[in-house]
């Protein structure tokens, strides 16, 4: 009997898993039969937009937290799959941060180029996990749209891919039940032309806060005030943004700031961040952490310890993520196919808690990537997997730092050179901060498009 190995989730990395099996069949590699469940109705997972919020047309929390208008927030060139690269897919160099439309176009292409989708059951929610220790097989409980049925099947491995910036972390603050604004999670926040003209409150300091305060700034909001709990984000932001200590309380429309001062706001998002969320999973087998570069109990950062025929993975912050994603997903192929044989347990939990220690001293963004990084070519370096430059990925990242505090507004402008094909990529021909219109069409054409002026 052929082993069974049910993906949950065909964003980036159910994508990396269904082809990192379909490159070794290719290879004339005897594989198992995978089966991958998508709740959504097509691929791509997070990079697939929805205009839907809160609950979707299933009465299922709607997973999707990208906006209208994102466009990446690294360069193109530190996520680059290692086995087709954006020259491949486009046939000519682009800028180096596209936005999220032609990043999707991007990952659809390597999985349609590799027959995937076949293996995909769209529209079918996974609602349980369980384990069985007896027949040493997990039970996969699915629930289909399409024909409102609920079905369950077995397996002998399960990959968790459901991503985890879904489920919103949503802190309360004094005040807000008689805030006469709206307020809403970066999760709900779709369009920031609704912000245009208004006072806008973020509260958070990292990507989201960084990314939709600018975007909201782009977009012609009045004022943004942003406010941390932890550090400041500490670019040299517009005239029209402040940024302050951690919201105290609202009174009214006015928000009361930790340095004891207050401005007025019209709207209020929480750019606070995700929970890792598994609720189909069953409790001895759900990954329990926050959003950090090592999750613990995960040996390699992939295999859960209490039962390593369950494999979860992306579940650690991301400086890489494609990259990573493919490196990971190679090597639990290659555990799957008896290529990799696991070490015992003890050395597994003992190399996992080091990699956390050493995590736990990293202070600068450059040795986080930098640890990320190591964490990645170790990876590789087990499997066919394409090696690539990580150091000069890793440099990439530095530059990339440096470029946003210069200009937090204008780093998206730069170009740099791939670390796979070797091509530099040209500038956008808009400045970001002007490219109103995000779409695949006017970021591909040649000139500014004239939808661009009627954008807004
Ligand atoms: P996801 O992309 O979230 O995909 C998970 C898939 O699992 C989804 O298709 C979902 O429908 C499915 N699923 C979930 N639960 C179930 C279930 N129970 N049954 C069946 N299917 C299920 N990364 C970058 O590299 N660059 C960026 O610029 C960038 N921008 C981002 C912007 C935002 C606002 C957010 C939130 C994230 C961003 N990321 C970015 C990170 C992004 O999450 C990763 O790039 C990538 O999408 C993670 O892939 P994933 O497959 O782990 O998860
Ligand atoms: P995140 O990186 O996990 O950051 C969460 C933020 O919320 C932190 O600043 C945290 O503060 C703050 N926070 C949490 N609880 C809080 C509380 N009770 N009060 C005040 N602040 C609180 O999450 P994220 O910023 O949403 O980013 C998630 C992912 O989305 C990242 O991978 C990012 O790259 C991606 N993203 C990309 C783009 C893009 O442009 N392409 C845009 C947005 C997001 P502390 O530091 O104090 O913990």
């Amino acid at each position: 009997m052929k082993k069974r190995v049910a993906i949950i989730g065909a964003g980036p990395c159910g994508l990396a898993q269904l082809r990192a099996f379909q490159s070794a069949q290719d290879q004339g590699a005897e594989c198992p039969e995978v089966v991958c469940y998508e709740k959504q109705s097509d691929w791509g997972g997070m990079w697939n937009y929805t205009w839907r919020t809160g609950l979707d047309q299933h009465g299922e929390p709607v997973h999707g937290s990208m906006y209208r208008y994102l466009w990446s927030n690294g360069p193109k060139e530190c996520l680059e799959f290692a086995d087709y690269s954006f020259d491949e897919h486009f046939g000519r160099p682009l800028g180096s941060y596209p936005p999220r439309e032609v990043l999707w176009d991007y990952i659809k292409g390597r999985v349609e180029k590799a027959g995937v989708r076949k293996f995909i059951q769209f529209n079918t929610a996974v609602r349980g996990v369980t384990y069985d220790q007896n027949s040493g097989l997990f039970s996969v409980t699915v629930h289909s749209y399409d024909n409102d049925q609920t079905s369950t099947e077995i397996f002998d491995y399960v990959v968790v891919a459901s991503g985890h910036f879904s489920t919103p972390n949503v802190p309360y603050f004094e005040g807000f039940e008689s805030f006469g604004g709206r307020v809403l999670h970066a999760h709900d926040f779709r369009d920031a032309l609704e912000f245009k003209g208004k006072d806008v409150l973020i509260v958070g300091g990292s990507y989201s806060a960084e990314d939709i305060g600018s975007q909201c700034y782009k977009y012609g909001a009045r004022s943004i005030t942003s406010c941390y709990r932890s550090a400041p984000m500490g670019y040299r932001w517009p005239d029209n943004w402040q940024e302050k200590p951690l919201l105290q309380r609202m009174t009214g429309k006015t928000a009361w700031f930790a340095d004891g001062t207050h401005h007025h706001v019209d709207a209020i998002i929480l750019c606070t961040g995700y929970k890792h969320h598994f609720p189909f999973l069953a409790e001895e087998l759900r990954l329990k952490t926050d959003n950090r570069l090592w999750p613990l109990s995960l040996y390699k950062g992939v295999f859960w310890e209490n039962n390593l025929k369950l494999i979860y993975l992306g579940m650690q912050d991301q400086w890489y993520s494609f990259n990573m994603f493919d490196a990971q997903a190679w090597y639990a192929r290659d555990v799957i196919l008896g290529r990799i044989a696991l070490p015992k347990l003890a050395q597994m939990q003992a190399e996992d808690l080091a990699w956390r220690q050493e995590e736990e001293t990293l202070e600068t963004a450059q040795q986080m990537f930098e640890f990320q990084g190591e964490y990645i070519r170790q990876l590789i370096e087990a499997t066919d997997y394409p090696t690539f430059d990580i150091s000069a990925v890793n440099q990439t990242f530095l530059d990339w730092k440096h470029d946003k505090y210069e200009d937090i507004m204008g780093y998206r402008n730069k170009c740099f050179r791939s670390l796979i094909s070797g091509t530099m990529a040209t500038p956008h021909h808009t400045p970001w901060l002007e490219a109103l219109d995000d779409s695949l069409e006017a970021y591909l054409s040649e000139t500014p498009a004239v939808t661009q002026v009627t954008a807004i």
